[in-house]
């Protein structure tokens, strides 16, 4: 299911590539995005340190429950020129809800109760909606999009495994290429300092490569090669 929405991205991405004059996409190097989802948490501030400190703009999935606990960090997050996306309110089981015959009501009160908390903390409503645990059907691709929403979700993430740090810092490294859509985490769970240092490595790779870390939105306006 996460591979058909990557390709269906990609062949959106590929569309909007062709669509430009051929000038606009020689001047820009290749983009790819970075995303953190479930916060924001403990780490948000030191993150947003980071990425200024880096001159980057990223994508925040929030949670409402976590926005509601941290509003003046979802402020932050939007003055600091960042997108904020939005990850529903609760962080449900939807491979369980999604059974069940009320499943578009739980979804749109779940949506829309995040946003309020979004709305209220930033006064930004977002556009795009990950779900939990990238949980993807064709019923939940229309119900999000009747909502308001497009949704998103990622080309790789691994830092919520058991992976050792290097091992997957290497992982990450690898998966920084154009177009990607890196998936990591600053809030949810316990200490997320790794994703700092992970966030370090990504970005060093990018500097390396010469691509471009830019928001999701950005990303999906293209133009961006494949690989
Ligand atoms: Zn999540």
């Amino acid at each position: 299911m996460l591979k058909k929405t990557l390709l269906l991205t990609l062949a959106a991405l590929a569309c909007a590539a062709s669509a430009l004059p051929a000038q606009a996409q020689a001047k820009r190097r290749p983009q790819f995005a970075l995303t953190y989802d479930d916060g924001p948490g403990q780490i948000t501030g030191d993150l947003l340190a980071l990425l200024e400190r880096r001159k980057v703009k990223a994508t925040f999935f929030l949670l409402g429950t976590s926005a509601r606990r941290y509003p003046e960090l979802v402020k932050k997050i939007h003055d600091g020129g960042h997108l904020i996306a939005n990850h529903t309110d609760s962080h449900k089981n939807w491979f369980k809800i999604g059974k069940g015959e009320d499943r578009e009501k739980v979804l749109a009160a779940e949506v829309k109760k995040a946003e309020d908390a979004i709305v209220k903390a930033s006064g930004f409503k977002p556009a795009i909606l990950r779900m939990p645990n990238g949980y993807d059907r064709p019923w939940v691709r229309e119900a999000v999009k009747k909502l308001g929403y497009r949704p998103a979700n990622w080309s790789y993430g691994s830092d919520w495994t058991k992976t050792p740090e290097a091992k997957m810092t290497e992982e990450y490294r690898k998966a920084t290429r154009a177009g990607a859509v890196l998936l990591l985490h600053d809030g949810g769970g316990k200490s997320r300092e790794k994703t700092l240092r992970l966030t370090e490595a990504i970005l060093d790779e990018a500097g390396r490569l010469g691509l471009e870390p830019v928001r999701l939105d950005t990303l999906l306006a293209g133009p961006n090669p494949r690989e």
